[in-house]
């Protein structure tokens, strides 16, 4: 009895990609009349409607013909601050982080301002069909814990962090490293593996980070080590050279994080559009995943990222919105971008 009241099946035009799609010729698999059986609250089978429903014929079914069903999307790279300064665009990276996205970033120093603003950065997921994402949180814990709570309550998968930051920044953005040590560890004893919640250390890019800051973000992934690690790599042309100006020891941008420990299976760096081929080769030995968020190397003109070169070297790419470098919560709309066109 119990069990069929929590059963039912969704019977609309299905399409999932269960294999490869890289190395998979046969990964699309689609139904014109698919059926999606759903038993406490998870996915128990799917496929052609009518073999569903013959298997299951006292489950009831909910028909959403006109409409059509697919995989939860995921967003591997997205800013939860900049939310409000979508589509202020038109300058390059650090100028229009100066301009436009860090004065937002600052007002998340008031709570009531961060939590109506989580709120409906949350509602703005799913209403895009993302059900599970990478978030840079803020740069304060009480506004990155207001996320972590908007996304609890609404049941999605939200790997997030406060990010971390200590120099070259507006001055209201710097956290010292104590501070920074002390806040991130509250926040991943109180959300790191609540529900769906999961904590990922968060150095906003080396360029704003010291050696301090980024030894408290090695510090919290030595104590933690089911915690994530996010940050930004190789963006744009002056953000690598002002990253080798300040770490002169360093033969590359890479070789920063890696200085630190921070590279590992569970680590998603964003863009990476300008890597070297030394680069590539160790972001694969890491394991490390790249965000490409083709929509935000457009609109900020960070350049056309190096799709294949990654998929060559083995480094594995997923897709990322970049709000509000981006364009939108869209995450069909990245695919369509990132559609790759051969060099002449
Ligand atoms: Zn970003």
């Amino acid at each position: 009895m119990t069990r069929s009241t929590r059963s039912e099946i969704m019977r609309a035009p299905a399409m999932h990609t269960p294999r490869n799609a890289f190395t998979d010729a046969n990964a699309l698999e689609c139904w014109a009349d698919g059926g999606l059986l759903i038993e406490d609250g998870k996915i128990a089978a799917s496929g052609d409607y009518r073999d569903i429903s013959a298997a299951h014929p006292d489950t009831p079914t909910k028909d959403l013909r006109g409409g059509f069903l697919l995989p939860g999307l995921i967003d591997t790279h997205i800013h939860f601050p900049q939310l409000r300064v979508l589509g202020g665009l038109g300058l390059e990276l650090l100028e229009w982080l100066d301009k436009v996205a860090l004065p937002e970033e600052a007002r998340m120093a008031d709570l009531s301002y961060a939590c109506g603003t989580a709120r409906k950065f949350v509602n703005a997921l799913v209403a895009h069909g993302t059900t599970t994402a990478l978030v840079f949180g803020a740069h304060f814990a009480p506004a990155t814990a207001a996320l972590f709570e908007a996304a609890d309550a609404a049941g999605i998968r939200l790997i997030s962090g406060l990010v971390l930051s200590d120099r070259l920044l507006r001055h209201d953005l710097h956290q010292t490293p104590d501070t920074a040590y002390r806040d991130s560890s509250a926040l991943i004893e109180r959300f790191h593996g609540r529900g769906r919640l999961r904590y990922a250390v968060t150095p906003r890019f080396a360029l704003s980070t010291s050696e301090a800051m980024l030894e408290v973000c090695e510090s919290l992934l030595r104590e933690h080590n089911s915690l994530h690690f996010q940050t930004h790599l190789n963006e744009n042309p002056e953000e690598i050279a002002n990253v080798a100006h300040c770490f002169p020891w360093a033969p590359d941008y890479l070789a920063v994080y890696e200085r630190y420990n921070l590279l590992r299976s569970r680590a998603v760096v964003a863009h990476n559009v300008h890597p070297s081929g030394p680069e590539l080769l160790r972001l694969a030995s890491h394991k490390t995943a790249v965000a490409h968020c083709p929509c935000s190397n457009g609109a900020l003109g960070s350049g056309i990222f190096p799709f294949k070169r990654h998929l060559e070297a083995g480094v594995s790419c997923a897709l990322g919105t970049d709000v509000g470098g981006g364009t939108g919560f869209g995450i069909l709309k990245e695919a369509l971008q990132a559609y790759p066109t051969p060099s002449p």
